[in-house]
């Protein structure tokens, strides 16, 4: 089975539509960690499209904040006012799918799906020692995580964590790159955010799961940035959300 995971939409529509067109006919099913809504200006949009295609969806902090205004407290000043116009533009039909959306970690298909850390769901794993906690906690072979916007991940083999990044040395920084997944590894792997990436590659970013190969390609693709950050201005949201898209930050 070939799995399309994705994650932080942000409510991008043109970034979503990209990776819909790229990846028609490329997977058998497809997951998302979270982060549907949040930043961007159509969140009934991306929250219609992730319902209707993906059976499997667990909440981000964005989803929770802007459905039910909860945990702003955490927010910074753009993105708490971000969520409040989310809140705001959302219709009941998408905001009470996002209200009810479980929170992770949720087990599936011998894997789990988080949207932070196996932890603590809001929690960031950015660096290796964050990654081996969430190593220690769980004997589950490969994890899915989101909320950085960073794509790569850690691998935990002889009992050492290493680091992969979209961008970085020995990992190719255009198209896409594979992972073939080692016997005796463990992994958290993060496809990287569709709607804001912050690894300074603007392009959208997910990943594909080949069971039968046991190996995860991720992928960029560039997406119509500038009708992105049209509808942003036009909703008279932060201009910051618009000029950081085209930074990848
Ligand atoms: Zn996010």
């Amino acid at each position: 089975m070939r799995i399309l995971i994705y994650s932080d939409i942000h409510a991008n529509l043109p970034a979503l539509e990209a990776m819909a067109a790229a990846t028609a006919g490329g997977y058998d099913v497809s997951v998302c960690l979270g982060d549907v809504v949040g930043y961007g200006a159509q969140p009934n949009q991306t929250s219609a499209w992730v319902r209707a295609a993906t059976p499997t969806v667990i909440r981000g902090n964005h989803d929770r904040a802007c459905a039910a205004l909860h945990g702003l407290q955490w927010f910074n000043p753009t993105a708490a006012a971000a969520a409040r116009w989310t809140h705001h533009v959302l219709e009941e039909p998408a905001r009470q799918w996002l209200d009810e959306l479980p929170a992770g970690p949720l087990p599936w298909e011998g894997m789990s799906l988080v949207h932070g850390s196996p932890l603590d769901e809001d929690e960031y794993l950015v660096e290796p020692a964050q990654a081996a906690g969430a190593f220690a906690a769980t004997e589950i072979r490969l994890q899915w995580f989101g909320h950085t916007h960073i794509q790569g991940g850690f691998e935990y083999s002889e009992e050492e964590v290493s680091e992969f990044r979209h961008g970085e040395p020995g990992v190719r920084q255009s198209g896409s790159f594979t992972l073939r997944l080692q016997a005796g590894a463990r992994y958290l792997l993060n496809p990287g955010s569709v709607g804001q990436p912050r690894d300074g590659d603007w392009r959208a970013a997910y990943a594909i799961l080949h069971q039968e190969d046991d190996a995860v390609t991720f992928h960029r693709v560039p997406y119509d940035l500038a009708a992105a950050q049209a509808s942003i201005l036009q909703a008279g949201l932060p201009a910051a959300l618009a000029q950081r898209l085209a930074k990848g930050q």
